[in-house]
C-alpha cells in the first residue's frame, strides 16, 4: 500500500489502500493553506523519476541537502557531522539511494531532529534508510504527527543535549514545539544556530523575522518574540542557518536577531 505524500507541504502519511484524509490537516490551518485546485498527492516512487537531491558542503563537518526541482516547501534540512555522531537537523520529503550513498561517504545519520511539523515530511523513510535512526521531535509538536512511528523520541524539556555540543532549544511560537538547534563547534567555535523557520533569516541576511504563518503573512505577538529571543541568548552563536540555501547570516547572528526583534515589535506596537 502506499504511503501518500501531500504536495503542498510535503508531509507523508501512513499506508492506505485510497487517499488518507480529504485535505492534509497539516494544510487545513492557518499556518499552512490548500491550493486552488484542491488536494493532491503524490508518492515517492513517483516523485523519484524526476526529482533528485543536491548535496553541497557549506562549512566544515556541515552539509545541506535540498530536492531538485523544488518540491513543497522546498527546504534544505543539514547533516552535521560531530566525533560523537551525526545528526540530521530537520528533513525532506524526498529521499532516494543516491542520497543515502551520499551521506553515508560522510558517516550516516545517527540521529534525527526536527524544528517543527511543516519539515516531519518523509521522517520515517529516512530513519529507516538510516539504520532506523531515531526522530526527535518535540512533545508539544506530536498532534500534528500524521504518521506516528517507534522511531519517534518525544523531548519534553525546554532544552535537550542531543550530543555533546549539540543542544535542541524549543523557542515556541510559529507551533508550540518550534526548536532550534544550537551547534557550538560551527562557524570556526564561534557557534550557529539552525532555526527552521522558528527564526527566518530574510532577503537582507543581516535581518531575521518571526512568524506564526509564512504563507498567509499572521505575525507572532510580542511576548511570543521575546520568548524566542530568550531561549536562544544563553547560547553563543554567530552564523544562524535557516531553512533555505540562501537564507544564512554568516556572523553577527545574535546582534542580528536582537536589532531584528526590536525593530519588529515596534512594527507591531499600537
Ligand atoms: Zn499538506
Ligand atoms: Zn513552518
Amino acid at each position: 500500500m502506499p504511503n501518500y505524500i501531500c504536495t503542498v507541504c510535503g508531509t507523508q502519511y501512513p499506508e492506505s489502500t485510497g487517499y488518507p484524509v480529504d485535505i492534509c490537516r497539516i494544510c487545513a490551518e492557518d499556518r499552512q493553506y490548500v491550493r486552488e485546485v484542491g488536494q493532491e498527492w503524490t508518492t515517492l516512487e513517483d516523485l523519484r523519476p524526476t526529482h533528485h537531491n543536491e548535496i553541497r558542503t557549506l562549512e566544515p563537518n556541515l552539509t545541506g541537502i535540498a530536492t531538485v526541482p523544488t518540491f513543497a516547501i522546498g527546504q534544505r534540512p543539514l547533516l552535521i557531522q560531530t566525533p560523537a555522531g551525526n545528526v540530521l537537523w530537520d528533513c525532506i520529503s524526498f529521499i532516494d539511494d543516491a542520497t543515502v550513498e551520499a551521506l553515508n561517504a560522510l558517516g550516516g545519520v545517527d540521529a534525527i531532529a526536527i524544528s517543527h511539523p511543516h519539515f516531519y515530511s518523509s521522517m520515517v523513510e529516512w530513519s529507516r534508510a538510516f539504520g532506523d535512526a531515531p526522530v526527535y521531535l518535540h512533545r508539544d509538536n506530536e498532534p500534528w504527527v500524521m504518521r506516528p512511528d517507534r522511531c519517534i523520541v518525544y523531548w519534553e524539556t525546554e532544552t535537550h543535549t542531543l550530543l555533546p555540543g549539540i543542544t535542541l532549544i524549543r523557542c515556541g511560537g510559529h507551533f508550540p514545539g518550534s526548536s532550534v538547534l544550537h551547534w557550538a563547534e560551527g562557524a570556526d567555535g564561534k557557534g550557529a544556530i539552525m532555526t527552521g523557520d522558528t527564526i527566518m533569516v530574510v532577503n537582507d541576511t543581516n535581518w531575521v523575522t518571526f512568524m506564526y504563518s509564512y504563507p498567509n503573512y499572521i505575525p507572532l505577538n510580542k511576548a511570543a518574540v521575546q520568548r524566542i529571543v530568550a531561549a536562544v541568548e544563553p547560547y553563543a552563536f554567530d552564523r544562524i542557518y535557516s531553512s533555505w540555501w540562501e537564507r544564512v547570516t554568516k556572523s553577527g547572528g545574535k546582534e542580528a536577531v536582537h536589532r531584528s526583534a526590536e525593530r519588529y515589535i515596534r512594527a507591531i506596537s499600537d
